[in-house]
């Protein structure tokens, strides 16, 4: 070996890269396409979820939801909960599903637009945005400082459940276990949003965009809705989004009928979430949710037996 190479490797360790370094991983979009669909996870980024218990699951014990995260490898004083949306883009429409929290729940989140930049998508391309349940984590990204929608040239839609629920003078929280003091906060971002939105109610199931269908799934919320996502071509060009059936996937995968503590109704949450987890795991379809690990695609199927009586999470291979 002659002294050049001894050289040339010493600077190659030695020089810094002038390349500029981006502050998240990646570009925070994930894209897939589903027959005559693109379909694009885009992150808002994560918020801390801490302490665990009695917050993500309020009906079993602090040792039971520590033993699920530390079961998963996750440190149980370290809980974090990621945020995704959806963006589906049909040869008529860009529809974006929740917008994520604003960034009302500190500097790590509220990255939805810079997410969306990122995959070259303005906020006036979108045509519309679907909220699937007035919690801020969803929806406190749709208005812009003024009070107005981020997202000018879109409809809005919601299921009238979740507008009825909140736009009332009162709300029936007998069965949450949500703390009261918690409660008017809650309230006051759903009406600001219901205010400045103008939304247009959805009733029922329905195909709301030529492929984009709202599937009531209510519990967590009074009109908590999934939308399925059918870009024609069979069960391998559909996807489920779930939103928040699941909100760590170390709890609600493994513990279908544990229920977090900012469920409306948690016995109809829990089976709801079953619903929907048997619908996808039978018909094989993809499925994505607001809280599960970016990029959040992936299929469910039921455990076996001998392991328990919860259901796996089984990621996608990543599609470059
Ligand atoms: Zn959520």
């Amino acid at each position: 070996m002659g002294t050049a190479n001894v050289v040339l490797a010493r600077s190659r360790v030695a020089q810094p890269s002038t390349a500029p370094r981006r502050a998240t991983q990646g570009a925070g979009f994930y894209e897939l396409t589903l027959g005559d669909a693109r379909v694009a996870v885009v992150s808002d980024g994560w918020f801390p979820f801490n302490p665990p218990h009695p917050t993500l699951a309020a009906n079993a014990t602090r040792d039971e939801v520590e033993g699920a995260l530390d079961a998963a490898f996750i440190d149980p004083a370290d809980v974090r909960v990621q945020v995704n949306c959806l963006l589906v883009r049909t040869p008529r429409d860009t529809v974006l599903i929740d917008t994520g929290t604003g960034g009302a729940f500190g500097a790590t989140n509220g990255k939805l637009a810079e997410n969306l930049a990122n995959l070259g998508v303005r906020p006036a391309d979108v045509t519309a945005v679907i909220i699937t349940h007035l919690h801020g984590d969803h929806m406190l990204g749709l208005l812009n400082g003024e009070g107005k929608p981020n997202f000018a040239n879109a409809e809005h839609l919601v299921h009238k459940d979740e507008h009825d629920f909140w736009a009332a003078d009162t709300h029936d929280f007998s069965h949450s276990r949500l703390p009261m003091d918690m409660l008017p906060g809650f309230i006051a971002g759903a009406k600001k949003v219901i205010a400045g939105a103008g939304f247009t109610l959805v009733e029922g199931e329905k195909e709301v965009r030529p492929g984009v269908t709202v599937i009531p799934s209510p519990g967590h919320t009074a009109g908590h809705v999934a939308i399925q996502i059918d870009g024609g071509g069979g069960a391998k060009n559909v996807l489920l989004y779930m939103s928040d059936t699941v909100h760590h996937p170390a709890i609600q995968f493994p513990h279908p009928d544990w229920a977090v503590m900012f469920d409306a109704n948690p016995d109809l949450a829990v089976a709801s979430r079953r619903k929907l987890f048997d619908r996808a795991a039978a018909d094989r379809v993809r499925l994505s949710g607001a809280h599960i690990p970016f990029p959040s695609i992936g299929h469910i199927r039921k455990q076996a037996a001998a392991v328990g009586k919860g259901y796996d999470w089984v990621p996608a291979m990543w599609e470059w």
